[in-house]
């Protein structure tokens, strides 16, 4: 380090919230179009909006610099990102510094048995598969596309290749609402955590939202009828709330956007495919970085546009329960953003 330099300080929001996850979408693309999350005939944005795989390493690299410890890989889907692995693998050099404690990835499994291996070999320890429905019907309808056994076979491979597999579950009252308990008897009957996730007011979408939003405070009753459910102090730096079934012994959080407040202890910020900088997954502010990142191969502009960026952290997001025929309460997509 030069005499002169400084130290970069670590990722402290007004707040006082230390930012040590962050979550970077690769792709805004995907091979399903689940109906919560995007549109039928989806606009895909232009590939040179997108960040090349070599912006996308010098982005988490800035992170990782400052403290982060850790980093999830998310879309769109991750794994149709040409070259994913290129990335992962060149990420994988922080965990073998020590200097992150983990690299996960959430994936909707339908390329995952191709992958499995790889993402185990360069480090990868756990992933999040989201699979909405066991029945290969309702699977086909949620998602537009008829992968459920893709999926099944994804999450079987990324367990022999040693990958710990968390499955997440969105909770749609007409489509899946029925068969949550025999998800959650599933997961855990196959050593896998589950969490359960309100639909969110994210993009717009051919189907008005309040027709499918599914209380988890009504479902969590419907399942305390099923299972003893022992408070969990577990957090993840975001917004899931975890119980422990003492009859299954498994896992099952709950992710509750709108019916519960989770922000006093978000400790997470997201970068979309595009490498703007959210501070907070329901609410505007933002950061550029592919404008510094792009300016220079230097990264001290990328830097002070980081810092700048922490300092708009918002205290709590602004989401609020569905409106019939209601705009979304932020017009970008989840899978943009990155879920
Ligand atoms: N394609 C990958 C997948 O499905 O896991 C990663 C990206 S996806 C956007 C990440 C997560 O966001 C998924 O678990 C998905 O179910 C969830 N999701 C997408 N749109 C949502 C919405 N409007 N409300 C709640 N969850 C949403
Ligand atoms: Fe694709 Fe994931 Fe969105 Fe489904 S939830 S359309 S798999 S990005």
């Amino acid at each position: 380090m030069a005499l002169d330099a400084q130290p970069i300080p670590s990722l402290v929001d007004p707040f006082g919230r230390t930012i040590d996850y962050v979550r970077v979408s690769v792709t805004d693309r995907c091979n399903l179009r689940c109906i919560y999350c995007m549109s039928e005939q989806m606009q895909f944005l232009p590939k040179q909006e997108l960040l090349t795989l070599e912006e996308l390493d010098r982005l988490c690299s800035a992170f990782v610099r400052r403290g982060v410890r850790h980093l999830r890989l998310t879309g769109g889907e991750p794994l149709v990102r040409r070259g994913i692995m290129d990335l992962v693998r060149a990420l994988s050099r922080y965990l073998n510094s020590g200097a992150l404690d983990e690299l996960t990835l959430t994936t909707n499994g339908v390329r995952l048995a191709q992958y499995a291996d790889d993402l185990a070999a360069a480090g990868v320890r756990r992933v999040n598969v989201s699979l909405d429905s066991l029945d290969r019907a309702t699977f086909a309808r949620i998602a537009r596309g008829d992968f459920l056994d893709r999926v099944l076979e994804g999450i079987a491979a990324a367990k022999v290749a040693g990958l710990r597999v968390k499955i997440n579950t969105v909770a749609l009252k007409h489509d899946n609402a029925a068969e949550l308990a025999d998800m959650i008897r599933w997961a855990h009957a196959g050593g896998m955590d589950i969490t359960l996730i309100e639909t969110m007011p994210l993009g717009l979408i051919e189907e008005d939202r309040t027709d499918q939003f599914l209380s988890l405070a009504e479902v969590r009753r419907d399942l305390e009828s099923i299972w003893t459910l022992q408070e969990l102090s577990d957090r993840t730096g975001g917004p899931a709330r975890y119980v422990r079934l003492a009859e299954t012994g498994g896992r099952l959080g709950f992710i509750t956007p709108l019916s519960h407040n989770f922000c006093a202890s978000c400790r997470r910020v997201r970068v979309t495919c595009t490498g703007t900088l959210y501070m907070c997954l329901g609410q505007d502010s933002a950061v550029d970085l592919r404008e510094p990142l792009r300016a220079s191969r230097d990264d001290t502009l990328l830097d002070a546009a980081i810092t700048r960026a922490i300092a708009l952290k918002p205290k709590a997001h602004d989401f609020a329960l569905p409106v019939r025929g209601a705009a979304p309460a932020v017009a970008r997509h989840m899978s943009v953003t990155g879920g």
